[in-house]
């Protein structure tokens, strides 16, 4: 017997139709490539996504075809958001820190047939046009004066004038919830990149998740500031559940430094931020010489890459901002774990509550997880045995975009490629990446913990732990080392520094120090090129 309650397909379009009516007046925030503020409304981004939809329709562009957005955080981008899937159309946002090289392989894979971009990337666009026959638009999200004349980019028009004539009326179209609505391309570091292809279903039932309590917590009473990029797993959906709360949103545009950055939460009350654990150094950095508080700034959500537990430290002792610590990824839409304490934590002592806020946190409501040994069986929730993590759930990957790469999954789960352990209350904790696992006579050190120490010391500003071949132990850790600017530390003071704080065989080996710690498209330490890098370095002996 089926239930008898409505049956009505979970569509994107139903979020910015909901925004609209229920919080039409909450506000959307923008710095813009030109440097200036803009503001408007829910309201103005429905009317202007119609708007958008009507110049798609425009192009005979057919349900399915690929739209893609080379931008940064902004109010256009989140029309086209809801423009472009809302009229059945899939959302491409390709990653402009990627070389153009891999951005056009990028653009003819997914055959895309429009690409929005900021001013930001003209020179990108310059350089991979000739090599993209399937786009037979480009649209400089600017207004109409500020088109570049004589750019050499064929078919190229202004965002305003592209929507400009358009109603802004529209009927969004009724499909199937499973359809493509949007689709991202892993950073591709072995390999061609594969692309995740996220549904409108995936996405409403992610954006209902990361909303809840215990997740992002995302409410109508929240300024959110997404510093984690559009093009990037959808800002890890914080646009869409932004939407379904009818949240403030503050968009950075390009400037993420430090200053610009702390400005915009000030400015705007923002209660809520996220982004990687990079952005918040650099904002870090700049508050402490300043002596600057934050004045509404009540939470904020760092992932992407482990945070320190300086970090968390820094944001709760020292500003009275509550970290909540996510993992995720982009097959995963992205969001798999946040860590929040339960009732039961909270008589802990502070030193207790950090180490279990130090974790990836606690699955989410739809996302399963396992930990695998090298036998292939599960092994226990202890907290200490670490083994290969696999997830499974409705916003997880099936299958990569054309077939990619073949089969991913292992009789239905889905391999992260992450080691992890996992407690007995369920919260996982990512000790490496499988591939940057260091095995040292015969047990495994955690290159993450390695490096959280080290950034711990006040003179370090980045820190990097990879495996060194070593005649005995196997692999041995070493620890290269970005020093803070004009900050000042030997090797052995770091090395003494390790003492107390974990096991003397997993104190790193040596310390090497470096300029700079190379770093991937989506702001990801590069071991490999770090590997590279110290390719002539020999252990001490
Ligand atoms: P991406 O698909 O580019 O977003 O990268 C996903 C990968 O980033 C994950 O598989 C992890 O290796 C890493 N990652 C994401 N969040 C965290 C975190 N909080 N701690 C450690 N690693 C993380």
């Amino acid at each position: 017997m089926l239930g008898l309650m409505q049956s009505q397909p979970l569509l994107i379009s139903s979020l910015i139709d909901f925004a609209e009516r229920h919080h039409g007046d909450a506000e959307i925030v923008s710095r813009r490539v030109e440097g200036d503020i803009h503001r408007y409304t829910w309201q103005g981004v429905a009317r202007r996504a119609r708007q958008a939809a009507n110049a798609l329709d425009g192009m005979g562009l057919l349900l399915s075809d690929r739209v893609a957005t080379l931008a940064w955080n902004g109010y256009r981008h989140l029309e086209l958001y809801f423009g472009v899937s809302g009229s059945g159309r899939v959302l491409h946002t390709i990653n402009p820190r990627l070389h153009p090289d891999q951005i056009a392989w990028i653009a003819n894979h997914a055959e895309d047939q429009v690409l929005c971009f900021d001013l930001t990337f003209l020179p990108l666009i310059q350089a991979i046009q000739a090599r993209c026959p399937t786009i037979r638009q480009y649209v400089a999200l600017c207004d109409a004066d500020k088109l570049p004349q004589d750019s050499g980019v064929p078919n190229l028009i202004s965002y305003e004038s592209w929507i400009g004539g358009q109603p802004t009326t529209y009927q969004w179209p009724t499909f199937d919830e499973n359809s493509a609505s949007s689709m991202c391309y892993t950073s591709g570091t072995t390999g061609n990149p594969k692309a995740a292809l996220y549904s409108h279903r995936s996405t409403i039932l992610h954006a209902y998740a990361a909303a809840l309590p215990d997740v992002m917590c995302v409410s109508a009473r929240d300024s959110i500031l997404p510093v984690v990029p559009m093009f990037h797993v959808n800002a890890w959906g914080i646009p869409y559940s932004a939407a379904l709360c009818g949240a403030k949103l503050v968009f950075p545009g390009p400037a993420m430094d430090g200053k610009s950055v702390y400005e915009l939460i000030e400015a705007e009350k923002v209660s809520y931020a996220a982004g990687v654990p990079t952005v918040w150094q650099m904002m870090l950095t700049h508050m402490k010489p300043n002596n600057l508080r934050f004045s509404a700034l009540k939470r904020t959500v760092i992932g992407g890459s482990a945070c320190p537990p300086a970090m968390i430290q820094a944001f709760q002792e020292d500003y009275g901002v509550e970290v909540l610590h996510a993992w995720g990824m982009t097959e995963m839409s992205p969001l798999g774990t946040l860590c929040t304490l339960k009732n039961k934590h909270l008589e802990l002592p502070t030193e207790e509550q950090m180490k279990i806020r130090l974790k990836q946190g606690r699955a989410i409501y739809g996302v399963d997880m396992k930990i695998v040994g090298e036998d292939g069986q599960e092994v226990p929730w202890d907290g200490k045995t670490p083994g290969d993590l696999y997830v499974k759930g409705p916003w997880v990957v099936r299958e990569y975009f054309k077939g990619e790469g073949g089969d991913p999954l292992v009789d239905g789960w889905f391999p992260t490629g992450d080691v992890a352990s996992i407690d007995p209350d369920g919260y996982m904790q990512i000790t490496d990446r499988s591939k940057d696992v260091i095995k040292s006579g015969g047990e495994w050190i955690s290159s993450i913990e390695v490096e959280n120490i080290a950034v711990a010391h006040p003179a370090v500003l980045m820190a990097a732990c990879i495996g060194m071949k070593h005649p005995k132990w196997d692999e041995r850790p070493v620890i290269a080392v970005v020093k803070k600017p004009g900050a000042e530390v030997t090797r052995e003071e770091l090395l003494k520094f390790y003492e107390g704080k974990t096991a003397k065989w997993q104190i790193p080996d040596d310390v090497v120090f470096v300029d700079a710690i190379p770093l991937g498209a989506t702001g990801k330490m590069l071991k490999t090129r770090l590997r590279e890098m110290l390719k002539d370095y020999k252990l001490p002996t």
